[in-house]
């Protein structure tokens, strides 16, 4: 390490990183890696001493410490311990895990699943174990970074067509030779802007052009369709999509990842899938709840009725108190700032008031649209919610985010 700033590289992004924290955190403007000490069952937080609204959360159905969900992990580790004997090809598979992929194949109607032990890796090995040099994988610009990684590592060729914009994808599908293999792949409900996936126009162009259809269903399962089936329940379709993914970690309140779909596909991922084979298996405690978790959804309907509920109550009420929340129709809500430093002080004010809202900023999304990524829950309550965007309301008129 004899190296100087100016010769190395690595240094200098690290140095630079430093920088940018400095300044933030010098400005009170630092928001991130803050523990929350408390849940309180999901509608308030407790964060530095202060109980807050909880207004970032991706356990959409309130799902976090289910009497049912805790009952089975402990259960798990009173028979199987805390750990396995290593990936699931070789010594790691349990019968919980077989369980768990049989209750997911059953709930998204396919023949068979196969659960890795994050949904970040699950997309990384599922696209890159599909595709090779000489494919194509045609992906929404949105799409959520896992994706956008997995399509880089695949080595196949990239090429992304406008958010949400089905002439773009068509645009895009009609230049690729005819006889190549390729997936189009999208995100189900975009993770920053909310909104949903045009499906029953996906699916009609990718019969068109024989391409596979991977729809990514992290903020899917247990928000979208009248029962959280996801979302081919809520345009009313039925195994329209050839390989479904999802994650264990936001409505499931687990971690891992899983991709649904035919068995001979599932079988395919089971031997060449990098993180199924040099990875180890998901803990016995966590498929436990993860399993536990799809059973509490179908038992407990009023869940996904509630969140529904919530969630137009959130858009309706911040566009009525005249935010910009762009075109979302889910449980996430951007309430758009504009440049990064008002988003951190959007986040700074709020949280102060009350309400755990975090800011997203560039490069996460585009540069002019930072925004507080707001979410709701069915563990908020309707009181609660109007509360909570009355103080929104009032940073915003600080910043000049809407008028009086
Ligand atoms: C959160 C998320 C993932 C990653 O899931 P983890 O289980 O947190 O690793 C993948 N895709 C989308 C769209 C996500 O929002």
């Amino acid at each position: 390490m004899k190296l100087t700033k100016e010769l190395d590289n690595i240094l200098l992004r690290i140095d630079k990183m430093k920088l940018r924290l400095l300044e933030l955190q010098q400005g009170d403007l630092y928001f991130y890696n803050k523990a929350i000490t408390e849940l309180n069952g999901g509608a308030t937080v407790i964060v530095d001493g202060r109980t807050m609204g909880m207004y970032a959360s991706y356990s959409y159905l309130g799902l976090i410490g289910h009497p049912r969900i805790n009952q089975a992990a402990k259960l798990a580790i009173e028979k199987y311990g805390t750990g396995t004997h290593g990936v699931r090809s070789l010594a790691g598979s349990l019968p919980i895990h077989i369980e768990l992929e049989e209750t997911i194949a059953n709930y998204k109607h396919t023949e068979s699943a196969i659960t890795f032990s994050s949904g970040y890796v699950t997309n990384l090995t599922a696209i890159s174990a599909l595709l090779g040099r000489e494919d194509y994988v045609i992906s929404d610009k949105l799409n959520h970074a896992s994706i956008v990684d997995g399509c880089i590592m695949s080595g196949a060729k990239f090429v992304r067509f406008s958010h949400n914009d089905m002439d773009s994808l068509e645009k895009r599908l009609e230049q690729i030779p005819k006889n190549a293999a390729k997936i189009v792949i999208s995100d189900a409900v975009f993770s920053m802007d909310g909104d949903i996936i045009n499906l029953p126009k996906l699916v009609e162009l990718c019969k068109k052009y024989q391409a596979w259809l991977m729809v990514d269903e992290a903020h899917s399962i247990g928000v979208l369709g009248t029962t959280g089936n996801g979302i081919e329940e809520h345009f009313g379709l039925d195994n329209a999509i050839d390989i479904k993914m999802g994650t264990l970690s936001k409505t499931i309140p687990s971690v891992g990842g899983y991709i649904a779909g035919n068995k001979d596909l599932i079988q395919y991922l089971r031997h060449t899938s990098r993180a199924y084979i040099f990875s180890a298996a998901l803990p016995p405690a966590q498929a436990a709840a993860a399993n536990e978790a799809f059973k509490v959804i179908i038992d407990e309907p009023w869940r996904v009725e509630c969140l529904s509920k919530n969630s137009k109550i959130f858009i309706n009420g911040l566009k009525t108190r005249g935010f910009n929340t762009l075109n979302t129709k889910t449980a996430i809500v951007p309430i758009i700032c504009g440049d990064d430093i008002c988003a951190y002080k959007m986040t700074k004010s709020t949280q102060e008031r009350g309400i755990f809202v975090l800011p997203v900023v560039s490069p996460a999304v585009q540069s002019g649209l930072a925004r507080l990524r707001a979410t709701i829950t069915a563990a908020h309550d309707p009181d609660d919610i109007e509360r909570a965007m009355d103080i929104i309301k009032d940073a915003g008129k600080e910043f000049g985010l809407i008028g009086d």
